[in-house]
């Protein structure tokens, strides 16, 4: 049975120092736990043969397929503000699959073996957090949020040594690509004007092909990727989604949310909310992240700025003119985005006092960031403060005031607000489950969470905020 891979490895193709031929390291016992049918579909791979013992073994990375040339990835990147040599550490790239329509993904086994970029590390991932990263990403793409995906999970029969032991696993990651701005960073660094070129170029060529006319195509190249990261933010900030760990190197260049490890969706409303154990600072905090992400887009210009022009002076004033709208665009996005939350289809000046108010007092009150929004779309709205009620009175006015039905306004917001999101509560509970070998709790979960604007009565379950704790919700890396 073939399972339809068709390999074509562009990046393999880069000059040498941006990756290492490495094979994954083979593990004992192999065991497919996710294989997402949908997305193995949509690549035009045969999700029988992907199932078979033979596939599995590609998965688990016991089996190369025919045409992958599989290695590591080298970059740099900030962490937590700091600079280090990174690189793939415990992922390997199989290759580049493009489907029918000769569209062009990675496929990357994560957790697959040491590497000559791993550091202290082992290379290998546990269960909990693979599955983690399977059912996030999974809802971030169904709420049209640009992310990597997910194509399977498999254990390895291995055990891994974390702060217990715990069960080895394999996730199969599907990227645009797996460019981050660490990349850049490590050619700046290490590599030479010729070979940051080149990356830059390889970059315009996979993700704006448009660069190759512009006048400055480095500079393009930075605009655009600022925009998609500007556009991105703006959605996370949307839907309250905290990635937890905003290095440079878990920033891509195709504008993919990419690397979960910490990430957690918010509950209550608070602009201050960190769920990572390590954000001891806040760095990552929810009101953080559009500042973080213009940071570390300067960090992009800065790798860039060779290729802008011969004299530096010139290269950082050109630079500055191209980011200095990041926080202005960012905004703009943001601000349509909170419209139509709203179901506001027209503009008024005193939008942004509207939902500034808003948004003051569901911090104040400790109100749950989607189910206001919820309510707000399903018309209940049962706040008992007069503020609240207020404030609502005052929306139904701004509503009033265009020329659009009332039918239309809510149908506008359930196209615009989720009904549900992956509460970390329902997540951790799949995972347990899953843990001891029952896989039903998470089907369900990611049966749910496909579909986050439908509004279905089997939904309703899933939209109940986490019952109150005395101790805060934390995540781990995996
Ligand atoms: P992250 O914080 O997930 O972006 O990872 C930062 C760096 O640590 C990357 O270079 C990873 O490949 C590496 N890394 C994370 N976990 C491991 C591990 N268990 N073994 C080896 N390298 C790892
Ligand atoms: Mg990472
Ligand atoms: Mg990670």
């Amino acid at each position: 049975m073939n399972a339809n891979w068709n390999f074509d490895n562009s990046y393999a193709r880069l000059p040498e120092r941006f990756f290492t031929r490495i094979h994954p390291t083979p593990v004992s016992d192999p065991e497919l736990v996710m294989l997402n049918r949908s997305l193995a579909e949509e690549l035009g791979l045969n999700v029988e043969a992907l199932a078979s013992e033979e596939g599995v073994a590609v998965f688990a990375g016991n089996h190369i397929p025919e045409g992958a040339e599989p290695l590591a990835q080298a970059y740099a990147g900030h962490q937590f503000g700091y600079f280090n040599m990174l690189g793939d550490g415990r992922a390997i790239l199989l290759g580049e699959h493009v489907n029918s329509n000769g569209e062009r993904v990675d496929i990357q086994l994560k957790g697959s073996g040491r590497t000559p970029y791993s550091r202290g590390g082992d290379g290998r991932a546990a269960l909990g957090p693979m599955l983690r990263e399977y059912i996030i990403s999974e809802a971030m793409h169904a709420l049209r949020i640009p992310t990597t995906r997910s194509l399977a999970v498999v254990t390895t029969g291995e055990v891994v040594i974390r702060e217990t032991e715990l069960r080895g696993a394999i996730l199969t990651r599907v990227a645009a690509s797996h460019l981050r701005v660490g990349t850049f960073q490590y050619a700046a660094r290490f590599l030479s004007k010729e070979e940051l070129q080149t990356l830059a170029d390889y970059a315009i060529k996979r993700h704006y092909p448009n660069g190759e006319h512009a006048s400055n195509r480095y500079l393009f190249l930075l605009e655009e990727v600022m925009k998609k990261q500007a556009a991105l933010v703006a959605k996370w900030q949307l839907v309250g989604f905290i990635h937890g760990v905003m290095n440079t190197d878990n920033m891509t260049i195709s504008g993919e949310t990419i690397d979960y490890g910490p990430c957690a969706f918010m509950d209550v409303y608070d602009p201050k909310t960190v769920f990572s154990s390590i954000d001891t600072q806040g760095r990552y905090a929810y009101g953080n992240q559009p500042y973080i992400a213009g940071w570390n887009i300067a960090r992009f210009a800065e790798s860039l700025l060779p290729l802008f022009h011969d004299e530096e002076e010139k290269a950082i004033e050109l630079a500055q003119e191209v980011i200095a709208p990041f926080p202005t665009l960012y905004e703009t996005y943001w601000l349509k985005g909170m419209r139509a939350k709203l179901g506001l289809c027209t503009e008024e000046e005193e939008d942004k006092k509207l939902i500034g108010e808003l948004l003051h007092l569901m911090h104040t009150h400790r109100a749950d960031y989607t189910n206001t929004f919820r309510a707000l779309t399903l018309d209940e709205w049962n706040f008992s403060e007069k503020e609240f009620r207020d404030w609502h009175t005052r929306w139904q006015q701004r509503i009033a005031r265009q020329d659009m039905k009332k039918e239309e306004v809510y149908e506008f917001m359930r196209q615009n607000n989720p009904a549900i999101v992956p509460r970390n509560y329902r997540v951790e509970e799949a995972l347990a489950a899953a843990e001891q070998g029952d896989n039903t709790v998470m089907e369900r979960l990611l049966y749910v969470l496909s579909a986050p604007y439908a509004y279905t009565k089997e939904q309703d379950e899933y939209a109940k905020p986490p019952a109150p704790s005395d101790r805060p919700y934390r995540t781990f890396c995996g």
